[in-house]
């Protein structure tokens, strides 16, 4: 019983390490994701399509661009449209 349960522990650890190391290497060679939006401002999206109130946010808004201050990230060079 008790062996049943360290190889369980052991099972799992091993599975939690793989995942882990999955998803380092997952994550590793692909650079952040550009244009990505702020949590706030995805959170406010989803509450009835509502705009972030963070002032930073609206600011960034203004200049159509996600908010870096709150964990948005922004496309390096936009590309002409
Ligand atoms: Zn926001
Ligand atoms: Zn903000």
């Amino acid at each position: 019983m008790i062996m049943k349960a360290t190889k369980l522990l052991v099972a799992l650890l091993l599975g939690s390490a793989l995942t882990l190391g999955a998803f380092a290497a997952a994550n590793a060679p692909t650079p952040p994701p550009a244009g990505k939006k702020a949590g706030c401002c995805v959170k406010a999206a989803a509450d009835n399509n509502k705009a972030c109130g963070h002032a930073c946010c609206v600011e960034a808004a203004k200049a159509n661009k996600n908010c870096e201050k709150c964990g948005g990230t922004n496309v390096a060079a936009a590309p002409a449209k």
